[in-house]
């Protein structure tokens, strides 16, 4: 390219660079769209994912800048691991990847907004104070997200315990921390540029995130994931003011905002506020109970699956109520197939979604897409509950406090006032469990005890491959 036709692109390039960026933007807010449902959600995820890719073609045309080459390595490298990362991935093992992505968005923008801080120090580039700010709650955020994920990954991973730790006297201790930090943060922004003291506070950011995660009980993290989401996108936005980018600013504030939605609206079907999720050590006192009698004596009534077949087959209307078990046992291509069976047979058959069911927001949705179940299927919460009270069969598989009607009237319960699917109002509700061992909330289930109840025990898979060869045998 001669000299005329070099400078003629640069003088074009911060306008195709603010339009390409403008196009990014609509593409991500399209795609977040598109992801509020499944039937659009793999279009929306298309869409996401081209936003970002053009946002990243025209970051590159800021030539005077940043060199190709590393950018394109960077590109091939981190692009094939992610590839071979989200092909690998079992379902079950998702929450832990997000909680990684997580903590590398995080990372990076503390990078980012660190290496500003360098350059700002090194007085190669002016900051006035407002930009110094946004440095300083950058790194802050940018780092606790980045160990604090690092940490629900491990805890998810079981390379650490599970357990919420805890030890007296630790919510003062970390208000301190926390408390210190930030003032230390102000101090940054008011004096001159220090780096030994930037890189106290660096340091200080990241062992406020393990001090954050490490109290919260194993089976909270995908909440605190939830929330380390928005917190990954805060940190982002605030890099975007940082380098004056408008496509970072704009992509951040989404993943902040929705990250936080999301938390909100897992802690509402929960029941729970945020500050009991994250300050409660909630799930950390499971108490196993065992045998098939109740603590004040009551005993349940089992049942075959040769029996259950029978009442399977014979029902008119069949609603399957998934929840964690399902996951564990990977029981979904057997629930598809004994329901295609019963369809055959003229049984209505629909899928009753609860929307904390599982271990992670849309998992039983994601499991049964698997199982090609179709989403007209899946019916929300809102919606099947009043059709249990026509519903013959309610087929619990692996599901448990998504069911406890003790939610519904026993104000002792830790579970009271959490919405739950209403199994008990059909004629027959069939629940397969391996055991009467409880589930995330640790508390005994009254529905398991319900004279309409019957307990098919078992792991979910066997009980479901069972019926499936028993309503084929022609009962
Ligand atoms: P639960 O955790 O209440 O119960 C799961 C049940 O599955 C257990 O009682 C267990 O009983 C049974 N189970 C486990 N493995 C198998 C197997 N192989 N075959 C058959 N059954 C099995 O699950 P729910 O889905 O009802 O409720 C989810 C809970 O998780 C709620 O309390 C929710 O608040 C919480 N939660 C949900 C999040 C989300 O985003 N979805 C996030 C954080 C928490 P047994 O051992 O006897 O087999």
């Amino acid at each position: 390219m001669n000299d005329v036709a070099r400078s003629g692109a640069l003088a074009f390039a911060p306008l195709i660079i603010e339009i390409a960026y403008l196009v990014a933007a609509v593409l991500f807010i399209i795609g977040l769209k598109r992801l509020s449902s499944p039937a659009t959600a793999r279009s929306g995820n298309v869409m996401g994912a081209t936003g970002m890719l053009v946002a990243v073609l025209a970051t590159l045309l800021h030539w005077d800048i940043v060199s190709w080459w590393w950018i394109v390595a960077g590109i091939a490298i981190g692009g094939t691991i992610g590839v071979v990362m989200a092909r690998t991935v079992k379902m079950t093992g998702m929450p832990q990847m997000v909680a990684l992505l997580n903590g590398f968005g995080g990372g990076a923008s503390a990078l980012v907004a660190g290496d500003e801080y360098i350059r700002f120090a090194a007085g190669s580039i002016d900051a006035p104070m407002n930009v110094q700010a946004t440095i300083m709650l950058s790194v802050l955020i940018g780092a606790l997200t980045f160990s604090g994920s690092l940490v629900a990954f491990g805890k998810l991973q079981e390379l650490i315990t599970g357990r919420a730790v805890t030890y007296p006297g630790q919510k003062v201790v970390n208000g301190l921390i926390f408390g210190g930090t930030f003032l230390l943060a102000a101090y940054l922004v008011a004096a001159d540029a220090n780096m030994p003291l930037y890189l106290t506070l660096s340091v200080a950011a990241l062992v406020i995130g393990v001090l954050f995660v490490m109290p919260i009980g194993g089976a909270d993290m995908p909440v605190v994931i939830s929330l380390l989401n928005s917190f990954s996108g805060i940190a982002a936005s605030m890099t975007g003011f940082v380098l004056g980018n408008n496509v970072l600013i704009i992509a951040g504030a989404l993943v902040g905002a929705s990250g936080i939605i999301l938390t909100k609206i897992m802690c509402d079907a929960m029941n729970r506020s945020l500050t009991n999720v994250l300050f409660g050590a909630f799930g950390s006192n499971v108490t196993a109970i065992g045998d098939t009698a109740g603590a004040d004596g009551r005993s349940v009534r089992d049942i075959t699956a040769e029996d259950a077949s029978i009442l399977l087959a014979y029902a008119r209307s069949v609603v399957f109520v998934p929840g964690y078990g399902m996951a564990v046992s990977q029981a979904q291509h057997q629930v598809r197939e004994l329901a295609d069976l019963l369809q055959s047979r003229g049984v209505e058959v629909k899928y009753a979604i609860h929307p904390v069911a599982g271990r992670m927001p849309g998992h039983m949705n994601v499991l049964l897409a698997e199982a090609n179940v179709s989403y007209d299927q899946l019916i929300e919460m809102e919606q099947i509950n009043p059709e249990f009270d026509r519903t013959d069969v309610a087929v619990v598989i692996g599901a448990n406090d998504v069911v406890n009607p003790a939610a519904r009237h026993d104000t002792a319960s830790p579970i009271y006032g959490m919405p739950i699917l209403d199994v008990d109002r059909a004629k027959t509700a069939i629940v397969m469990k391996r055991s009467m061992n409880p589930g995330f909330a640790g508390i005994e289930n009254e529905l398991f005890f319900a004279d309409n109840t019957r307990m098919l025990f078992g792991d979910a898979k066997k009980s479901l491959t069972a019926l499936v060869q028993h309503v084929k045998a022609g009962v």
